[in-house]
């Protein structure tokens, strides 16, 4: 149907005859010429007909926004002072000789360029019209880009693409299941994995030595903002290999992609060990671009009167820190306050401050509310450790460690993008030596990872003192965002079964939901490792995306919800039948 895309048609075409398809992007009467804008994926063309063809002119004179075309013309230079350099097309127009209406559109939902007036909702119901924008068909175009050259790379490094099912049973990886109900099995049901990471197990059991797959993951969530119930990881594995092969391939992996579709060299990924990150940056994802550092300063607050201070300064379990901003001494009342409701969000019950006006001046030289509750000599000291400066305003956490970490963790990246701190374009690091299990509320223990990454210690040591062990995990983080993580896995049946019971995971039950992995450890496993990367974030951040629903051909909501689909939707009773399924209530639209 056609001899070029219209985005291509360009100077090199001059006094040829091309015939090109796409949508009416404008259409202009300039007083008997009329102009058409036609567009496909590769862009626009600058068409006009003149009543000379006086068959062509009266359908171009008919048509109207988005349009389908076909069209067949002549390339000739644009006169001049009517070239645009901001187009790929923009040396040329085409004289229109034959035009087909292909198909006609009704007047869109909302013009193409001026979607940001509509809101999210109605983009993602007419998601197809949306997509037609040239920027949303330029993000879905590099996310093919970086999925090619990701295949590029892992084929080339003899990884093997293998496919995982979708049906299956649970794997923990933390968050809640979507459920499938058999309708063959009455009562039973499948679960969509939250990863395939027990399959790409067995897949090393089996002797592939090194997986990969670009893979469909299910997460049911709570609406946290910015996830996707259902996302998707470059998933990987490999046999015999320690952290330092997966990690070198991995991040060349990630260098090469950068490189190719960026241009940008992410330079050398430092190691952090976990309890570093913790400490001076209060995540386990820090934002390397951003000069601040939490120190903790509990050492001059235990002997004080002032609870709030010294509670916390001597429990073990909190945490009392500070937070140096340079050049936050300028921040007004209402900013302060601002910054307070912020990290109240994060559990904080308040944010105590001091400004460093005149430092020489000792005291007399600072600006606080809090100086008085601490002591003249805790305040200097704290300053001297904190090597404060004037223009410096130090801002302090004191609660449970994990809040003191979340909030001024929070409040670092927070700042350094309010006051534009940012060192570099870019910050890649590995975070590793994780602990194996964290500790929840009601005093049992969760994995940190999943409960199938190796502890860096014996089985024994893990069950003496599960809090204690650190596990072979690793992520990979960039600019305060993690890109992917994984771990060596445990290839050794009764490593296995030391972490299901400090778990709490009895003999049956790990022999209900984890036999075939206990099984298949019995039978020869390579000890082996691997990561996954999640792709819709990594786009994210490499085209600057503000969402990752700007890099997801067709969405969800945030509340989990497809309103072009309009999924999830009601079932009939006999599908439910079927199913062996009675809802509670009942179904409005019951047949
Ligand atoms: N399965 C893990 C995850 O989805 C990644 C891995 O350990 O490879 O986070």
């Amino acid at each position: 149907m056609r001899t070029h895309y219209c985005g291509d048609i360009n100077e090199t075409l001059i006094d040829q005859t091309v015939t090109f398809c796409g949508w009416v992007h404008r259409r202009r009467d300039h007083g008997g010429v009329i102009f058409l804008d036609v567009r496909d994926r590769e862009g626009l063309v600058q068409v006009v007909f003149d009543p000379d063809t006086a068959e062509a002119f009266n359908t171009a004179d008919s048509v109207r926004s988005e349009y389908v075309l076909q069209i067949t013309g002549r390339v000739r230079a644009r006169p001049e002072g009517t070239t645009n350099a901001n187009m790929k097309t923009g040396l040329i127009e085409v004289l229109g000789k034959e035009i087909v209406v292909l198909n006609k559109a009704q007047t869109p939902p909302f013009p193409l360029d001026g979607y940001s007036d509509v809101g999210e909702d109605i983009r993602l119901k007419y998601r197809y019209m949306d997509m037609r924008r040239p920027e949303m068909q330029e993000k879905l175009r590099f996310r093919s880009k970086v999925t090619s050259g990701v295949r590029n790379y892992l084929d080339a490094n003899g990884f093997l693409d293998i496919e995982t099912p979708i049906l299956t049973r649970a794997t923990p990886e933390g968050a809640r299941d979507y459920l499938v109900p058999s309708r063959t099995h009455e009562g039973s049901f499948f679960a969509l994995p939250q990863s395939p990471q027990l399959f790409k197990q067995l897949l090393m059991v089996s002797g592939f030595d090194r997986y990969y797959q670009i893979a469909k993951c299910f997460r049911d969530e709570d609406l946290r903002a910015d996830r996707q119930p259902e996302f998707t990881q470059i998933d990987i594995e490999a046999s015999f290999i320690d952290e330092d092969t997966i990690m070198g391939l991995t991040q060349d992996m990630i260098k090469g992609i950068f490189q190719k579709e960026l241009g940008v060299d992410l330079g050398s990924f430092p190691r952090m060990p976990f309890s570093e990150a913790m400490s001076k940056y209060g995540s386990d994802k820090p934002d390397m671009r951003i000069p601040m550092e939490i120190v903790d300063v509990e050492e001059f607050l235990q002997e004080i009167d002032f609870k709030v201070f010294a509670a916390p300064a001597k429990d073990p379990k909190c945490r009392v820190a500070a937070l140096k901003v340079p050049g936050g001494a300028e921040l007004s009342r209402k900013q302060i306050d601002d910054y307070t409701k912020f990290v109240s969000i994060y559990g904080a019950k308040g944010l105590a401050w001091i400004k460093v006006n005149e430092i020489e001046k000792g005291v007399e030289g600072l600006q606080s509310p809090i100086i008085k509750f601490i002591g003249d000599e805790n305040t200097m000291k704290i300053m001297a450790k904190l090597e404060a400066k004037n223009g410096d305003i130090v801002f302090f956490g004191a609660d449970k460690t994990k809040v003191v970490c979340d909030a001024l963790g929070a409040l670092r990246v927070k700042l350094g993008e309010d006051l534009n701190m940012y060192t570099s374009e870019w910050a890649a690091l590995w975070v590793v030596d994780f602990p194996m299990f964290e500790e929840n509320d009601d005093g049992s223990i969760t994995a940190l990872h999943h409960p199938f990454t190796a502890p860096s210690c014996t089985p024994e040591e893990l069950e003496a003192n599960p809090l204690a062990a650190l596990s072979r995990a690793y992520d990979m983080v960039l600019n305060g965002c993690e890109l992917g993580g994984g771990s060596i896995r445990i290839h050794d049946q009764s490593m296995q079964q030391a972490v299901f019971r400090c778990l709490g995971i009895s003999e049956e039950e790990q022999h209900e939901k984890f036999g075939f992995l206990l099984d298949a450890l019995k039978f020869g496993c390579p000890p082996h490792g691997g990561l996954a990367f999640g792709l819709d974030r990594l786009i994210m951040l490499m085209t600057g995306a503000t969402s990752i629903r700007e890099v997801i051909a067709f969405p969800k909501t945030q509340s989990a919800a497809c309103v072009m689909t309009k999924a999830p939707g009601e079932v009939s009773n006999a599908q439910l039948r079927d199913l062996h399924i009675k809802l509670r209530e009942k179904p409005k639209a019951a047949e």
